[in-house]
């Protein structure tokens, strides 16, 4: 028994080797990601249940691996975050979405809010204001129109410290929004104190909105919830007409996911907008 437990450990152990080797090869990669010009941002629309206008465009991250090729984000951000390179990343999809964001509304485009991921690392950061204001001054994009979504976990992780900084970033006059609000553990109350602008009631909420009481009623107390602070209220992971009808009548503001489109790249996306402002 002894020996059979020896050799389960060094089994386990090998494992454990190849794991981490592969971790610290992403790492090495994404360390020269950048310089190498392979990460990219894609957008999704977010759309108005009102008037159907496109109010933003959230930026997902996509990294075209030489060798891998796409490699999804969940497979590479918690990396990206654990070895810290998530820090010049995160600043490069800040920037990146706001130049993209000003490009567009220099194109022409009637203008939406770019909304950018930020990472607890990111947020932590003691200069992460500093880096939201270069990221607009580069841009020369204006604060309205860009938003950071963060989770509620790293509100509530520090919450003295992040208050001021969360009215500081208010103050400049971008937006906050709540990422995968309802799966964290903080307290609707405390929402009150946080210059949040805006929930987004995660998508494992949406998915059987029709068919489980238990979602549906969550997500009706967000959504009144959020109205009774002052919030708007995103839902994500809109894929079909039933969860369209079913958010619109418990007055949702705005709706995202696979039912109006998908993440697209820059042109792509542009032709989606496009087509459906005609
Ligand atoms: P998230 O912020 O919750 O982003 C929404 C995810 O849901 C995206 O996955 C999006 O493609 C997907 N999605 C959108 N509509 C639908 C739908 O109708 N149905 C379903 N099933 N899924 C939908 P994606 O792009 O794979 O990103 C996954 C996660 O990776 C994001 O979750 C976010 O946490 C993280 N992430 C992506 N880009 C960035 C980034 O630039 N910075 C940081 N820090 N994290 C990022
Ligand atoms: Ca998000
Ligand atoms: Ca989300
Ligand atoms: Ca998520």
């Amino acid at each position: 028994a002894k020996d059979d437990g020896r050799r389960l450990y060094r089994i386990y152990d090998s494992q454990m080797d190849a794991s981490a080797k592969a971790e610290k090869e992403i790492e090495m990669d994404l360390s020269r990601a950048i310089e190498r010009n392979e990460l990219s941002l894609h957008y999704q629309p977010q759309l108005d249940t009102i008037d159907n206008s496109v109010v933003g465009a959230e930026a997902l991250a996509r990294w075209n691996h030489p060798v891998k090729g796409l490699v999804p984000p969940y497979q590479f951000i918690p990396i990206a975050e654990n070895c810290g390179e998530i820090i010049p990343i995160g600043q490069w999809i800040m920037e990146t979405a706001c130049r993209q964001a000003k490009e567009w509304q220099d194109k022409g485009l009637p203008p939406f809010r770019v909304c950018v991921n930020i990472s607890a690392k990111q947020f932590h950061l003691s200069d992460f204001t500093q880096r939201v204001e270069d990221a607009l001054t580069r841009s020369k994009l204006a604060p309205q129109w860009l938003e950071l979504e963060i989770t509620e976990g790293m509100v509530i992780a520090d919450k003295d410290s992040i208050i001021p900084k969360l009215e500081k970033l208010s103050s400049l006059g971008v937006n906050l929004a709540i990422d995968d609000f309802g799966t964290g553990y903080s307290s609707l109350a405390y929402l009150k104190k946080f210059s949040v602008h805006q929930l987004k009631i995660d998508q494992s909420f949406i998915r059987d909105i029709t068919e489980d009481h238990d979602d549906a009623a969550i997500t009706d107390a967000v959504i009144r919830l959020g109205h009774s602070l002052g919030l708007t209220v995103v839902a994500e992971g809109v894929e079909t007409e039933e969860h369209v009808q079913l958010l619109r009548q418990k007055g949702c503001d705005v709706l995202q996911g696979y039912h109006f489109s998908k993440p697209l790249p820059v042109e792509q996306f542009e032709d989606w907008i496009k087509a459906h402002n005609e």
